[in-house]
């Protein structure tokens, strides 16, 4: 008898054939049943409680997702899809989780018919390729100059979140952002500096033209207001250096003492005397400020400002046009930024710094004003995500209606399309495109419609060629997408068709998941980081 070989490391659990592909459907299609409950703007929102006891609310997909802890590695790879396409496209999170387990659903069903994984996979990849031709169809061209169409699409990307509520004002808020940076036909979300601010109400959050800085200045003797700043960004601490390991000094004689402390207080002194040298007249530094640093700044009228993030910092110097300095040595009025007004005002009750009138006026803060930190955050997840498609569109300048009115066209069409293909993959092309209609159909759930009658109604419409009509959960009835302004970018609907549907045909090739131990939690099922499939 031979022996038998072990391959694998003990604890690995392996898992084979239909019973590896059966699972990962299985985990794929719980994980989109849990978001698909928050789709559209009759959504629900899901509170979510980490071990900690943190509360977060939300209805954005890929926080849901985030903030649960999952173990199986095709549930974790469902949930992938929603941190890429938060990444790429900023919007869609839901949408292409629901679709990548839809897919997968229908898929199964076509398992049980004893139709090949790989014919299923072709058929999808060919109906994937139809249908991001299929958008190119229905796209609608706009301008940056057509603030309608970028108020409708800040306000659509809101209109499913806790902040839909305010969309109005906020809307505008987000456009006038998203302008205030545009380059060259480019927008930058990282220039924007978003700010959160317990107290007063949602309706009062505002732009601010430069940047606005969560810091106090560091003494009280300090000018509170400086106006035609000269800046200084110093990513050096302005303190005499301090020893990492103990060191023992002899003094013997009270002079001895006193000469130490005029040797620090020069050096000290020194510094603050480079930088008034240039003419500066505020300084942001990165590291810390020494007190007698802080004095002899305050006596000359500099307002300081210490431990400023390096993100903040990197802003500041684009805006003021001042580079970040490292070394005091050699400082001259040409290393400093410049900005109209720097200022320290209350927000609430909090004490911070205002940067404005910046010459490269290229950052802009979003102060948002909320009643509780949980509402904060979501209010902050959702202008993130309304800035993203607004910069979508102002970069591709292409459209599409909502409210799964693309959703239902590209399933009709498909339905068309199939006929040129053989049987086994018409089944596959159908199949992928009833799974595409689960947008509209779960956007009517939702909101208590009945899907059979709405996905009855649309289709309808779309054999009258009325192509842009989709579900309003709102009303509780199919209406004209595009003249109620429910718009979504191109960019947003093609990343999440596909990558939902890569998503779909790599778990269905797999047959055969081999789960190292897991050591964290002592379990097996794991998924190791490096996986590749
Ligand atoms: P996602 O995380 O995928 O963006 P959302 O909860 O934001 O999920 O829902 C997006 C879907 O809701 C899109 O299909 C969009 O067209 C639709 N939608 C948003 N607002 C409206 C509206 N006012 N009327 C109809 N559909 C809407
Ligand atoms: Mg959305």
């Amino acid at each position: 008898m031979s022996q038998p070989i072990i391959v694998l490391r003990e604890g690995t659990e392996r898992t084979k054939g239909k019973d590896a592909l059966n699972n990962n459907i299985q985990a794929a299609k719980v994980i989109s049943e849990a978001v698909k409950t928050a789709l559209g703007p009759k959504g629900m929102d899901k509170m979510l409680v980490d071990s900690f006891g943190d509360v977060v609310i939300t209805n954005d997909g890929a926080t849901i997702l985030k903030e649960i802890d999952v173990q199986h590695p095709g549930a974790k790879f469902i949930i992938d899809l929603a941190k890429t396409q938060d990444q790429e496209v900023g919007d869609g999170t839901t949408t292409v989780v629901v679709l990548a387990g839809e897919l997968l659903r229908r898929a199964q069903d076509l398992l049980e018919m004893d139709i090949h994984p790989s014919i299923i996979v072709e058929g999808y990849r060919l109906a994937m390729d139809k249908s991001l031709e299929l958008l190119e169809d229905i796209k609608i061209d706009v301008e940056i100059e057509d603030r309608d169409s970028l108020l409708n699409i800040a306000k659509t990307s809101m209109s499913s979140k806790i902040i839909s509520g305010e969309m109005e004002a906020i809307s505008q808020v987000i456009v006038d952002a998203a302008l205030a940076i545009e380059e060259n036909g480019k927008v930058d979300i990282d220039d924007i500096t978003i700010i959160k601010k317990q107290g007063e109400s949602l309706s009062d959050t505002q732009l601010i033209r430069g940047l606005i800085l969560d810091k106090e200045k560091v003494h009280g003797d300090m000018p509170s207001s400086v106006k035609d700043a000269k800046i200084l960004l110093l990513n050096t601490a302005l303190e005499t250096n301090k020893t990492e390991f103990d060191s023992k000094l002899n003094i013997e004689t009270a002079d001895q003492v006193q000469q130490f402390l005029d040797r620090e207080q020069s050096a000290l002194k020194e510094m603050a005397d480079k930088i008034t040298a240039t003419g500066a007249n505020v300084v942001f530094c990165q590291k810390g400020i020494d007190d007698m640093v802080q004095h002899f700044l305050a006596k000359s009228g500099v307002l300081a400002v210490r431990r400023v993030k390096k993100s903040d910092m990197e802003k500041l110097s684009k805006s003021t046009g001042g580079p970040i300095i490292s070394n005091l040595t050699d400082l001259s009025e040409a290393d400093l930024g410049k900005a109209g007004k720097v200022a320290e005002q209350k927000i609430a009750d909090d004490d911070v710094i205002f940067v404005t009138e910046t010459p490269q006026s290229k950052s802009v803060t979003i102060l948002i004003r909320g009643g509780t930190e949980f509402v904060l955050d979501e209010y902050e997840r959702s202008i993130h995500d309304a800035l993203c498609v607004v910069r979508n569109i102002i970069e591709d300048k292409q459209l599409v209606p909502g409210g799964g009115a693309p959703e239902l066209y590209m399933a009709n069409e498909l339905r068309d399309f199939k006929l040129e293909q053989p049987s086994k993959i018409q089944l596959a092309i159908e199949a992928f495109a009833t799974a595409i209609e689960v947008i509209p159909r779960a956007l009517a759930e939702n909101a208590g419609m009945d899907p059979i009658e709405i996905i009855g109604e649309l289709n309808k419409m779309y054999k009258e060629g009325k192509h842009q009509y989709g579900v309003d959960p709102i009303a509780g009835k199919i209406d004209d997408m595009k003249k109620k302004g429910v718009m979504e970018p191109v960019r947003v609907k093609k990343q999440a068709i596909s990558s939902a549907a890569e998503a779909a045909t790599i778990l269905l090739r797999i047959d055969d998941v081999v789960s190292a131990k897991n050591l964290d939690k002592g379990g097996a099922g794991g998924m190791p980081d490096d996986m590749d499939f």
